[in-house]
């Protein structure tokens, strides 16, 4: 991809100075001290024309996020401009690794009842990791992506998911160049990326152990493009930042990473996280934001009024929440919960009235996120609900995202007044502050 290019042995360059610093290596518990090395995978680049080699290829296994890219799939097209070999994670197994010579050609991946197809090949393995050689990359159905690829077959047997296993700050790669314009601001672009590492190390650790992925790649968590988006400026961002992390004060009174959350557009404050995820961090109470009304785009920022049939109100909810349907039709639903911070307001809680006479609440950000699963067009729980007999308007609509943490459009606003990205930080984070990860 032509991105790609853009990685030049300037990009490579900095990276191996970024991180040739090394320090010994650091926190993530207070006190905790977790040693790492880690060895540059640039230093026998042939071919750094095509790309950066991938680095931290050798980092040790918490440092490698994985990110489910497809979910129940029966095939996908592979392209893997290197040779590969096919491993899984059970070293007792007999028939794996396989090598393979570079394949020319996208090819293949099907599941039978034997097993997963690749390139003429069988695996019977539940799981199998393909691993390509420098510069470790590859293509799946289109989209190229650093690290690894695991392909699990579901309990069933009837379908496998694609996990990404890439080194954190190649994924922060992806993540920061999907979830900011590269052009914006280089200190915006660098607290995107402290936000960003801070949230999926904390997503990982406390989800990752319950299932085979940590991050979808999707707005659910973060947004990952893998190497479409990645840039010389993107990478400057990761490289300047390599290994920061905000942490805050514990109820135990350790120092810890917590989930920075961030969203695209506050509307004038930021929001309190126990109102949306119902989960309290000092950082995360919400503070007020003057900076991204000059950034947004004002159809972002006044989004316009949107309408929703009752009966498809019903439906949704019926289908997201079965214990709703108890309830019968939804027949009126009330705002009982608000925050109010001067001239703009959110809605928290909302009540539902059902055709039955029974009632139930609902979190806003999930209610408008069942009618909307989008968020395109009820962007944001800042709005006012009027009924109009057949269906439910929403007014007066402010900002774009949840509102937690850091105000994206915010972050730019304050760079563009000359703010780092430790000022957004601190801003946006209030009674954080950064520790660097020493790899
Ligand atoms: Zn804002």
């Amino acid at each position: 991809m032509s991105n790609t290019v853009q990685l030049t042995e300037k990009s490579a360059k900095t990276t191996l100075q970024t991180t040739h610093k090394g320090h010994r290596f650091g926190i993530l518990k207070n006190k905790t001290l977790l040693l790492l090395f880690l060895p540059l995978a640039l230093c026998g680049c042939k071919d750094r024309k095509v790309t950066t080699p991938t680095p931290q290829i050798d980092i040790e296994p918490q440092y490698w996020i994985r990110v489910l890219l497809l979910k129940d799939i029966n095939n996908c097209t592979l392209e893997i401009s290197s040779a590969f070999e096919i491993t899984n994670e059970d070293s007792i197994a007999k028939t794996l690794p396989v090598h393979f010579d570079r394949i020319d050609s996208p090819f293949d991946i099907a599941l039978s009842h034997e097993g997963i197809g690749i390139a003429e090949r069988t695996f019977t393995d539940e799981q199998i990791i393909i691993n390509p050689g420098e510069p470790y990359i590859f293509k799946l159905n289109g989209g190229e992506y650093r690290g690894k690829l695991k392909l699990i077959i579901n309990a069933d047997g009837s379908s496998f998911d694609a996990i990404n296993l890439v080194p954190l700050e190649s994924y922060l790669a992806g993540v920061a160049g999907a979830e900011m314009p590269d052009y914006w601001e280089p200190e915006a672009l660098k607290a995107q990326v402290i936000a960003a590492r801070t949230y999926c190390l904390y997503t990982k650790r406390r989800f990752g152990n319950n299932r085979d992925w940590d991050v979808s790649k999707t707005a659910a968590h973060q947004v990952y493009h893998g190497i479409s988006v990645e840039s010389a400026t993107i990478w400057d961002a990761v490289n300047q930042t390599i290994g920061m992390v905000l942490v805050c004060k514990q109820d135990d009174g350790t120092e810890d990473i917590f989930p920075a959350y961030y969203s695209s557009t506050c509307g004038g404050h930021t929001e309190n996280s126990k109102n949306v995820f119902s989960e309290s961090f000092e950082p995360l109470i919400g503070v007020p934001c003057s900076y991204c009304k000059d950034v947004a785009k004002p159809k972002f920022f006044f989004w316009p009024m949107v309408r929703f049939d009752k009966a498809v109100v019903t439906k949704k909810l019926f289908q997201r929440y079965e214990k709703l349907r108890q309830l019968g039709d939804i027949t009126d639903i009330k705002v009982v919960g608000k925050t109010e911070y001067e001239d703009f307001s959110r809605v928290t809680m909302i009540k539902l009235f059902g055709s039955n006479g029974k009632s139930d609440f609902l979190r806003a950000e999930d209610f408008r996120l069942v009618i909307d699963s989008t968020g395109r067009k009820i962007r944001s729980t800042s709005f006012q609900l009027v009924d109009l007999e057949d269906s439910w308007a929403f007014l007066a609509g402010r900002g774009w995202g949840h509102g937690v943490g850091m105000c994206q459009c915010g972050a730019q606003g304050m760079a563009r007044q000359g703010k780092t990205s430790r000022q957004i930080l601190s801003h946006y984070y209030p009674g954080s502050k950064i520790l660097t990860i020493d790899y």
